[in-house]
Parts: structure tokens; C-alpha cells; sequence
């Protein structure tokens, strides 16, 4: 790897870096080296189950055939989970549309690395780059072991936990727990028939469902299921700033989790095939780095904080990282007509991810996180509208109405509380 110098350097064969690399070895015919820490590309990504799919659309419209899609989202489930009883909004729809599927990321990240190969980037495994080659104020190569390489740019697409950008001093020492989760999660293997019997799909239908409250212990955060062809992957994510309040460890969490009543009977006789943990950005824009671009590099993907995480819903990842990862080639390729790679040419990289859904999406939710970080949210709540059903379909001989059954069933909460979560809830998300 040593002693040659390429046009680009991109650290971490994830989505963002496979797209950068894909798409300048392909349309600029750049010479592009991709370093990857795991064993192969993909072994070191995790991730809950669900791509959205319009950035595939652009990239590769063959995707359709092609990609390791497992099934295609056709239901949305939305659980406010006690103990004891659980209230769900179920959406459904007959349109096929195409618009998300599941999938195994890792297989997703093979199937980008064949693209990016195919295209002539060279993909070395088994790397980890220790940190960037900086002289006089530019990033001119990246530094693995006793290695050292070259390249005119360096795209650091590295994930969220960016130990290179750290070591390099282009991002704090430390992610701090305020903008970051912790999410564990596990792959069931049922057969295709108890899925689609269990959860009322049909052949090829996938399901998307999040559930807040027990899972968590009621601290923020939330827990996932997703349908797969014959598995289903079901994990939780927790705020990190609320770990300390948790009372046992998270690995606790997911083992309650399965064995709560609604889970139960859904993964009965399935056999646990797999269990990973990872980081998560959730604070949105508000987790990137000071700079997004420099003299000699651009950052993409988790590492720049390009995941829109609202609450128990992840609304992007995937697909975030793979558009700023072709954004950053887009941004390569104008500054390679100009012949420099200066911080000055390369900002156009911030005004495409600016007119982009990307930045566009982020700033939109800035301070969804401010608001979705309120752990009422994820445990009085969860509990009055458990606790208000309950009361409204007991019929006992009491006259009820829906006014005073809520009343009875709100708990700690005040009418303050309400009007003040309801106002800043619509405000900002
Ligand atoms: C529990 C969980 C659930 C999620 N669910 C979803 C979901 O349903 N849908 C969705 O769209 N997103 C989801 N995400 C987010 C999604 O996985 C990420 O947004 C996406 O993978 C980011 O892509 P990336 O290429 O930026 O980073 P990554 O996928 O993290 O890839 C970074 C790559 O860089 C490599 N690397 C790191 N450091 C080095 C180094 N020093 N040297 C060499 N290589 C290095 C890593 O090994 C890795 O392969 C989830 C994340 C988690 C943790």
C-alpha cells in the first residue's frame, strides 16, 4: 500500500465511502484507494434493518434487481409499550411503492464494494488508519501502522466513531454522550411462512415497527423490529446521556425485551442467530465536526453527523451517508477542473450538501434532539395513553368519558406539561 500515491484516499468502506469511491473511479476515472479497518467490507457495520431507497434511484437504477434487498416496506408500526399492555398505530398500505426495503447492511456494503471494484477503486481490508498525514496546514495522506500513503484528497468517512478525525485534531477529543446512542440488537431466524403468518405480510412485504417505553426502561430511546426474509431483526437504542440512570446493563434490556408478552409470542421457536452493539449519532447537525471540509479532505457519512435520528424512529443513515458520499465526489471532480484541493475549492462540497435533502432534512430537525431527549415523552407518556385505553374500554358500570378518563389517567403529568410537550413537539419536528 505504501510508496504509491493515488488521486483520493478514502478512509472506511462503509455507504458514504463506497459511494465516494464508486462514483469518482467510475465518472472521473480518479485513481481511488479505499482503507478499511474490518476483515472485508461490511463485517464492521451495524445497523436496524431499513433503507430508504430514493438515493438508489440516482445511483443505481438497477438496484431493484440487483441490491440484497430482503423485503420491501409495506407496513409501519408505532408501540407505546408498559409491562403490561401495549397501544399500537399500525399503517398500511396496498401501493407497493418501492420507497423502502430491509436489509442486512452488511450484504448492502458488499453489494456497494462490488459496485465500487467494479468501477477500478482499489478496496484494501484489514487496515485501520491510525490518523492523516498533515503538512503545513493540508491533509496529504493517512498514516496505517508504519505505513504512510499519498493522495491529492482524502475523504474521511470513517462512521461515527471518528478516532481518525480525533487523532488529527479536526474534531473534539471526545463524542460527547449528549449527541450520541448506544444501540444493541439481535437477528431471529423464523421461516418465511411464521413471519408472514406472525406479522399478516405477504411474500416479499416487510414491516417497520418501533416501540418507546418498557424497552428502554422508560428512558429515551426506543426498540425496533424489522421483518427480513426469514429472520427478523429486533435491537433497542438508548440515549447515551441516560445510561448512567439505566438500572441494569443494556444487553439486560434486549433480553426483557424479547421475553415481554407482545415479543415473545412474535419470535416464538426462532433461534438467535446474531448480536452486534454499535454508536449512533442522534443529535443530528449538531453532532459534526467544526469543519465539514479543508485544505485536502471532506468529511461524509455518521462521521460528519449525517443521521436523522427522531426520537425511536432513524429517518436517515443509509441514505444520508451515500448522498454526501457522492456529493464529496462531486465536490473531487469541480475541484480537480480547477487543479487544487484547497479549503477554498473544495467548499463547494458545503453548498451541495446544502441544496441537498441532506443539510436541508438536518437543519429542518436541529433541535428535534433538544425536545425528543425529554424523558417524559418516553415514560409518562407511555403510560397515560396505555393507562387512558385501559380506563376507556373497561366497562364497568361507570360512566366514562374520554375528557375525565384522561384526567384520571395522566399521572404526574400537568395540564402544563401537555400543553407545553404538544406545543414544542409541532414546533420542532
Ligand atoms: C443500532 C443501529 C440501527 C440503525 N438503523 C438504521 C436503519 O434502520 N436505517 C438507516 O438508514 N440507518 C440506520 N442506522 C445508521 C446507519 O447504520 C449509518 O448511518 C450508516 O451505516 C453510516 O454509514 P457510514 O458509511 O457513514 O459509516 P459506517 O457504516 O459506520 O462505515 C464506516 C466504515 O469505516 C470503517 N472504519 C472506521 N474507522 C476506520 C479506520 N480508522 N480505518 C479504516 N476504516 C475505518 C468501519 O469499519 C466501517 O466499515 C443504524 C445505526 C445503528 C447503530
Amino acid at each position: 500500500m505504501g510508496g504509491t500515491k493515488f488521486d483520493v484516499i478514502v478512509v472506511g468502506a462503509g455507504p458514504a465511502g463506497l459511494t465516494a469511491a464508486q462514483q469518482l473511479a467510475s465518472r472521473g476515472g480518479f485513481k481511488v484507494l479505499v482503507i478499511e479497518r474490518g476483515k472485508k467490507p461490511g463485517s464492521k457495520n451495524v445497523f436496524g434493518g431499513r433503507i430508504y431507497a430514493h438515493v438508489l434511484d440516482r445511483l443505481y437504477p438497477e438496484y431493484v434487481k440487483e441490491a440484497p434487498v430482503e423485503r420491501w416496506v409495506r407496513r409501519e408500526r408505532i408501540t407505546m409499550m408498559t409491562e403490561d399492555s401495549w397501544t399500537t398505530v399500525d399503517f398500511e398500505t396496498t401501493k407497493v411503492e418501492h420507497k423502502s426495503f430491509t436489509a442486512y447492511l452488511t450484504n448492502f456494503v458488499e453489494w456497494l464494494d462490488k459496485k465500487a471494484e467494479a468501477a477500478g477503486a482499489v478496496v484494501v481490508s484489514e487496515v485501520p488508519v491510525d490518523s492523516l498525514i498533515i503538512k503545513d496546514g493540508r491533509v496529504v495522506g493517512v498514516r496505517a501502522g508504519n505505513d504512510e500513503v499519498y493522495g491529492d484528497v482524502t475523504i474521511i468517512a470513517e462512521g461515527i466513531n471518528r478516532l481518525v478525525l480525533e487523532r488529527s485534531g479536526l474534531a473534539p477529543p471526545k463524542l460527547s454522550p449528549e449527541i450520541v446512542a448506544l444501540g444493541v440488537k439481535e437477528v431471529i431466524k423464523l421461516s418465511k411462512e411464521e413471519i408472514n403468518d406472525r406479522f399478516n405480510l405477504d411474500e416479499d412485504e416487510g414491516l417497520a415497527w418501533v416501540i418507546a417505553g418498557f424497552p428502554t426502561h422508560y428512558l429515551p430511546g426506543g426498540a425496533f423490529i424489522y421483518t427480513n426474509k426469514e429472520a427478523i431483526t429486533l435491537g433497542i437504542v438508548l440515549y447515551l446521556s441516560y445510561g448512567y440512570q439505566l438500572d441494569v446493563p443494556i444487553h439486560d434490556l434486549i433480553e426483557e425485551f424479547r421475553l415481554h408478552p407482545m415479543v415473545k409470542r412474535l419470535i416464538k421457536g426462532g433461534q438467535l442467530l446474531e448480536y452486534s452493539a454499535h454508536l449512533t449519532p442522534v443529535a443530528g447537525i449538531n453532532a459534526a465536526p467544526p469543519k465539514l471540509y479543508g485544505n485536502g479532505y471532506l468529511v461524509t457519512g455518521d462521521a460528519a453527523g449525517f443521521l436523522l435520528h427522531l426520537g425511536i424512529l432513524i429517518r436517515g443513515g443509509v441514505d444520508f451517508a451515500m448522498e454526501s458520499g457522492r456529493l464529496a465526489a462531486e465536490a473531487v471532480t469541480k475541484a480537480h477542473d480547477l487543479g487544487k484541493y484547497d479549503e477554498d475549492t473544495l467548499s463547494v462540497y458545503g453548498r451541495l450538501l446544502e441544496d441537498s435533502f441532506v443539510l436541508k432534512e438536518l437543519k429542518t430537525f436541529r433541535n428535534a434532539h433538544k425536545v425528543l431527549i425529554e424523558p417524559r415523552l418516553y415514560s409518562d407518556y407511555v403510560r397515560m395513553i396505555n393507562n387512558l385505553l385501559r380506563r376507556y374500554f373497561e366497562v364497568d358500570g361507570t360512566p366514562r368519558k374520554l375528557g375525565s378518563t384522561l384526567l384520571e389517567s395522566k399521572g404526574n403529568l400537568t395540564l402544563i406539561d401537555l400543553a407545553r410537550d404538544a406545543i414544542r413537539l409541532v414546533m420542532n419536528l
